[in-house]
């Protein structure tokens, strides 16, 4: 016959006790750190990571070990965090795609303009029409949408 708050108390004392237990398994604290600078830390790093672990296994019903989705966690941080340094290059690299003219019009190949661009440095422009080989390929999402060659395209956009 126990009082109700005393069985609430157990049971909550109980899901601390497994969150300590869980967390204590692994982790990134230094033996170094302010005694309250490691409750900070430990709320951050290891009560929210037990969190995530007991979110994870409800919504996915998986295992993982609190080290990987330690470093699950890590990964996505760090991915996000580049992402967002050098935002123009990676939509460019995204954005464009070398395409193949292709249906009805099967055959229309046409010279590629950083070739033939090249070629009249060299050559000169009456022979450059000559020397350039003609592509099926074009960069659909460039403006003017350029037949390029392969070696071209990826110069240009990566
Ligand atoms: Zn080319
Ligand atoms: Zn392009």
């Amino acid at each position: 016959m126990k009082p109700a708050i005393i069985v609430d108390y157990n049971r909550a004392k109980g899901a601390v006790d497994l969150s300590d237990q869980m967390a204590e398994y692994q982790t990134p604290l230094r033996k170094t750190l302010k005694w309250y600078k490691k409750i900070a830390f430990d709320l951050i790093l290891n009560v929210a990571m037990v969190n995530a672990l007991v979110l994870y296994k409800t919504v996915t019903n998986k295992h993982i070990a609190i080290v990987d989705l330690r470093k699950e966690i890590l990964k996505s941080f760090l991915a996000k965090s580049s992402t967002s340094e050098a935002p123009l290059e990676r939509t460019i690299r995204k954005k464009h795609v070398l395409q193949k003219k292709e249906g009805p019009s099967l055959k229309v190949r046409r010279m590629c303009v950083l070739c033939y661009k090249n070629n009249v440095s060299i050559f000169g422009r009456a022979l450059a029409r000559n020397k350039t080989k003609k592509v099926p390929t074009f960069c659909d999402t460039c403006i003017d949408k350029p037949f390029l060659c392969v070696e071209c395209f990826t110069n240009v956009h990566v």
